[in-house]
């Protein structure tokens, strides 16, 4: 048996019920393969694999807090550190009630190699909780959030690991984490990253993996012969990564004419209005019938949908496992040329495969949405220098970034003779710099 379905094996075995963090580990193996095949004898006595696919710790802990009737909840707290041999474990904090190991091991896994994909210093993590957010109000956001704190303060460091946002966890929750970990601790440091202007975040930090995802996106139809102006493009999900990447696909001259959320999805031929979407997601935090109530062009459809409506790209920004095999059909019948992912693991792999098989251009998300991390990491480097760099620095710094990884991935899958397979080259341009890493630091 190959060393990639030994371990493979293994993974499953020793994770059980655990199927996104196997669906995980099976797509970066997997596409992995022709490098691992040419350094099969060095690689297994390293056991570089097993050790790649155990985090070097997680933490699951126990959130009490108390409701506006009086009453105590007892929430699941977790945080995986999964690798931090090229820096810091870094990687956000989702508040979801389908948040479990699994999810929060799938996802530190794939950071490591989106981290490392950045070329920024920063090693891979994840954390949460099966909290949420939704309903609640803001006194009991706090004192879930100082709960949580509480106990996760005593695993990180502005050098350690350092948390972000992610689904549930947006510049309210980080606050309100922030000053928890500074009274417990007493440092004012740089521990989380997405904090406000005020003490210490970074300009473009909200606007980063939307923004991110086209800039990458740009450059892929670009070296494919297509251009941005005048595409039409789905976006699903409507809440950080959507609402951004919808701005920054307008100012390049698209035009996004769907978003989606939990419940349902809005068909927009005139484009998405933004300012009426912010206002909806962003200031109401109210459902997306209130968009269609306020905007006669919008349709609004209950439940799923997004997939098929007729469009050149695709940006699925929601969440794991929303686009699948019956949508990516739907999407070549329709003429789509190019899908990219602004959330983490958003196709799944029988979907991904459609995609690629029919010629439709696929960037994965641990490179499309790349963007937010490496801001962190330019707002962790700020609060190092104890200086704020303006909008333009941090947007020029994220367009480059972006640039560089989709060009580090396209030779990466060049060179192992898988042209125009940007998974496999995402996978591999970030695995080789951590597999180094690894080696060189020996035994640990
Ligand atoms: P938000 O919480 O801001 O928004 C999530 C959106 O997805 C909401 O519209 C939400 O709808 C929808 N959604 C969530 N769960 C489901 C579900 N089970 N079915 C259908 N829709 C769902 O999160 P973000 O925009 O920050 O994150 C979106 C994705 O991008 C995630 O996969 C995240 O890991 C990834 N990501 C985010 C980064 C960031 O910087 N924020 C960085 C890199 C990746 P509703 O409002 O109804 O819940």
């Amino acid at each position: 048996m190959s060393y990639v379905d030994e371990v493979l094996e293994r993974v499953i075995a020793k994770n059980p019920a655990e199927p996104e963090f196997h669906q995980a580990v099976k797509e970066v193996l997997n596409s992995l393969r022709p490098v691992i095949e040419a350094n099969e004898e060095k690689y297994r006595k390293e056991a570089l694999l097993e050790r790649l696919t155990e985090p070097d710790r997680q933490f699951k802990f126990r959130v009490p807090w108390v409701d506006d009737n009086g009453q105590v909840q007892v929430n699941t707290g977790y945080r995986v550190q999964f690798n931090n041999s090229i820096g810091p474990y870094k990687g956000g904090l989702r508040l979801h009630p389908s948040v479990n190991l699994g999810i929060i091991k799938f996802l530190g896994f794939e950071q490591i190699f989106k981290n490392s994909l950045t070329s920024l210093p920063i090693g891979g993590g994840k954390g949460g909780s099966d909290f949420d957010p939704k309903g609640k109000s803001d006194r009991e956001v706090m004192a879930f959030c100082q709960s949580f704190m509480t106990e996760l303060c005593k695993y990180i460091g502005a050098d350690t690991d350092v948390p972000a946002g992610d689904i549930g966890t947006g510049a309210r929750e980080i606050g309100y984490m922030f000053g928890q970990y500074k009274k417990i601790r007493g440092v004012y440091e740089g521990v989380l990253t997405g904090k406000g202007l005020s003490y210490g975040g970074s300009l473009v930090r909200t606007e980063a993996t939307g923004y991110g995802l086209l800039y990458l996106t740009e450059e892929m139809l670009k070296c494919n012969g297509h251009e941005m102006k005048d595409k039409v493009i789905c976006v699903s999900g409507s809440g950080n990564v959507a609402i951004y990447a919808t701005q920054k696909a307008h100012q390049l001259g698209a035009k996004v004419v769907t978003v989606s959320d939990s419940t349902g999805w809005v068909y927009d031929p005139e484009g998405i209005d933004v300012a009426l979407l912010k206002e909806v997601k962003e200031v109401k935090r109210a459902r997306l019938t209130e968009y269609a109530a306020a905007r006669p062009s919008a349709e609004y459809h209950e439940g799923r949908g997004v997939w098929t409506v007729k469009c050149d790209v695709a940006l699925p920004c929601a969440t794991q496992n929303e686009l699948l095999l019956e949508d990516a059909k739907e999407l070549v019948a329709n003429g789509c040329i190019a899908v990219a992912e602004g959330a983490n693991m958003p196709t799944t792999l029988d979907a991904t495969e459609y995609l690629q098989q029919n010629k439709v251009l696929f960037a994965p998300g641990k490179a499309a949405n790349a963007g937010g991390v490496a801001t962190s990491a330019l707002e962790m480097s700020q609060n190092s220098e104890r200086l704020s760099w303006s909008f333009e620095e941090v947007d020029s710094k994220l367009k480059n970034i972006m640039v560089n990884i989709f060009h580090n991935l396209d030779d990466a899958a060049k060179r192992y003779g898988k042209e125009g397979d940007y998974v496999a080259g995402a996978n591999i341009a970030g695995f080789e710099k951590v597999a180094e890493a690894m080696i060189a630091q020996g035994v640990c």
